[in-house]
């Protein structure tokens, strides 16, 4: 069973559902051509999608186009249904470095015939994950920095200050929709500056004040 940690506190949590944002910063949505939704667009991927810091990214042999998407990851702490705005950060146990890995060419096709994007986005190593930090030590979540390089070239460079829909928000909407528990992650959406990965990359995303993580393509 795959568990996250949040080794300041010495703490683990045994991962549940992980929930997705998509279309949550506006450079990015512009980059890829999409329209801007009105209410979050949510995917999941499974708690075996995850890999750790120094793992290794396998692309399915499905896929010419594997893109990286850096983001920030929250991790829900104590369980809720219909969480008000204003108590969300209650429920957050800690924040982390994520990396949407995303076959784009599977879900250009997956999206123009309609489909779940599933084999797009929940393949196994499709979620590489770092530690967490306790929620208390960030004091603003719209005010941090995410930055992704491969091969130590910068790729992303963006500021949580340009999401849509903001983390208090993001919790409070998705668990309308899905009873939070304990060990639960979101990922609330990547920047722009997406790009394809190819084997032997080097990829490493870090949040300022969050962390850093850094995987390998095989
Ligand atoms: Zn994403």
């Amino acid at each position: 069973m795959k568990t996250a940690r949040i080794p300041i506190a010495g703490k683990e949590f045994p991962i549940g559902k992980i929930l997705c944002i998509g279309r949550n910063y506006v450079d990015h949505i512009k980059e890829l051509g999409n329209e801007t939704p009105a209410a979050p667009v949510i995917f999941m991927k499974p708690a075996t999608s995850i890999i750790g810091d120094g793992d290794e990214i396998v692309i399915p042999p499905y896929s010419k186009n594997c893109h990286h998407e850096a983001e920030l990851a929250l991790l829900i702490g104590t369980g809720g249904k219909n969480i008000p705005v204003d108590e969300t950060l209650s429920h957050l146990a800690g924040y982390g470095v994520a990396i949407d890995l995303t076959l784009r060419d599977v879900q250009d096709d997956l999206k123009k015939r309609s489909l779940p994007w599933e084999i797009a986005k929940g393949f196994d190593t499709a979620c590489p994950l770092s530690d967490f930090v306790p929620a208390g030590t960030i004091s603003d979540p719209q005010q941090l920095q995410i930055r992704l390089s491969v091969n130590g070239t910068l790729r992303q460079d963006g500021s949580t200050a340009l999401m849509i829909h903001t983390v208090t928000q993001i919790i409070s909407h998705i668990s309308s929709i899905f009873t939070l528990e304990p060990g639960d992650i979101i990922l609330t959406g990547t920047p722009a500056g997406v790009g394809p990965l190819v084997p032997g990359d080097r990829v490493c995303a870090e949040i300022s004040g969050v962390g850093s993580l850094t995987v390998t393509v095989r």
